[in-house]
């Protein structure tokens, strides 16, 4: 009896995605891609865990769907606290508005812990800073270099970090956001510390108010530790404010001098800023959101930009999140749209598994598309609310 003997083809090996950013981004990626049966490495530039102390976050339903299909037990966590009404105040405190519409509130941090802790530790790497990037066409391969002089290959690789991507400024140059006119201060006040005006109108509803060159708003959202109970939880505020480019310079160089560019994190405001943020909350904002400004000590701000990108992908090279497309606030779209543009990237690999380039090139025009329609609604609902400027048509 002759022997045969057969040769076992090898299983092909998972393709690997090396993720660029570690935020909400990165973090929708690398859990999804995991979830169609990719090797993910997520490399972020920080240090240590990200943190904002629970700035808030309108919770959409592309980032339910995209934490439910990472696999969390969503039966098993509050996702966040809900509003019931949308009540608009004049700046004398009369109400201009109320109108019922429950929606829910979450934050930052909640979203950020369970997506991180889903992910886990073995291949979130931090400390990781991006340099640049090679890509070799003729092996389907992308090599990322990182500035602690190591360098790592993967089939794919996702720029997923935000708003000032490394990714982009070496792919698309040419691609960089713009400033809106206006930033947006911003501050979080533990719910058992707001003030009798703010608690009395302002408590349990999803407040706003207009004057000229200011819109604010306000909710309860999750606490620390993503606490959802009663009495534990933030009240987060967002006002909007017309600021020129000089002023905007200024406001964004921190307690230490250092120029900070385009965001100014809790604890770094300069004290005259701080003030600043007080006397005018006392000029222009009805008395319960001025009282709730009043009370908080360490406003931050965030200067408003816009970009939506023409490109997305570059042979095995895809930028998601902030680093192609930033919403202005008002669309409440930029976490929402991260967590769709990962979405989509997993469905598009899962339907060609065996053609990547294919799903790249499926997957581009729709993020494109989103990423400049939420450019116009945000463009147009922002002139308007700060410059009454009406939307063209
Ligand atoms: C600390 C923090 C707090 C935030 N808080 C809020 C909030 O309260 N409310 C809200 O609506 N939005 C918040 N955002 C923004 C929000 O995360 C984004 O608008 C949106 O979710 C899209 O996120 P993103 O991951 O695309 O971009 P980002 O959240 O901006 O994340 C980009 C990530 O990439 C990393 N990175 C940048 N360059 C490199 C590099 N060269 N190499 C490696 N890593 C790099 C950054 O450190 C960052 O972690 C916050 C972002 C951060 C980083």
């Amino acid at each position: 009896m002759s022997s045969h003997s057969y040769s076992v083809p090898d299983p092909s090996p998972r393709p690997r995605a090396l993720v660029i950013g570690g935020s909400l981004g990165g973090l929708f990626a690398g859990n999804l891609l995991r979830s169609i049966g990719w090797d993910v490495d997520i490399f972020e530039r920080s240090a240590h865990d990200l943190d904002s102390r629970g700035g808030g976050i309108v919770l959409q339903p592309d980032v339910v769907e995209a934490l439910r299909r990472t696999g969390i037990d969503l039966s098993a966590i509050s996702l966040g606290v809900p509003s019931e009404h949308r009540v608009v105040f004049r700046p004398d405190g009369s109400i201009r508005s109320r109108q019922y519409a429950p929606q829910t509130q979450t934050s930052w941090s909640l979203i950020y812990t369970t997506l991180r802790s889903a992910f886990g530790d073995a291949h979130y790497h931090q400390a990781k800073v991006l340099t640049r990037i090679e890509q070799d066409s003729a092996a389907n391969k992308v090599t990322a270099h990182f500035a602690d002089g190591t360098d790592e290959i993967g089939d794919l690789l996702i720029g997923a970090d935000g708003g000032n991507s490394t990714v982009r400024q070496q792919l698309w140059p040419q691609q960089v956001p713009s400033y809106a006119g206006y930033l947006a201060w911003r501050g979080l006040v533990p719910e058992d510390e707001m003030p009798a005006a703010a608690r009395e109108s302002l408590h349990g509803d999803f407040g706003f108010a207009n004057n000229t060159g200011s819109h604010i708003l306000g909710y309860l959202v999750p606490g620390g530790n993503n606490d959802v109970r009663p009495g534990h939880r933030f009240y987060n505020w967002v006002w909007y404010r017309v600021a020129d480019p000089d002023q905007l310079a200024r406001i964004m160089t921190d307690r230490d001098g250092r120029q900070r560019g385009y965001s100014i994190p809790e604890g770094m405001l300069a004290e005259h800023w701080v003030k600043h943020v007080h006397e005018e909350a006392r000029a222009l904002l009805p008395p319960g959101f001025s009282a709730i400004v009043e009370a908080t000590r360490q406003p931050f701000a965030q200067a408003i930009r816009d970009l939506a990108s023409d490109q997305m992908v570059a042979g095995r090279v895809v930028i998601l999140g902030d680093a192609s497309a930033i919403p202005r606030p008002h669309t409440a779209a930029s976490t929402s749209k991260a967590a769709s543009n990962a979405l989509d990237l997993a469905d598009a690999l899962s339907a060609t598994p065996d053609n990547i380039d294919a799903a790249l090139k499926n997957w581009e025009p729709r993020q494109i598309a989103l990423g400049k329609a939420l450019r116009r609604q945000g463009t147009q609902t922002g002139n308007y609310l700060l410059f009454q400027r009406p939307p063209a048509s």
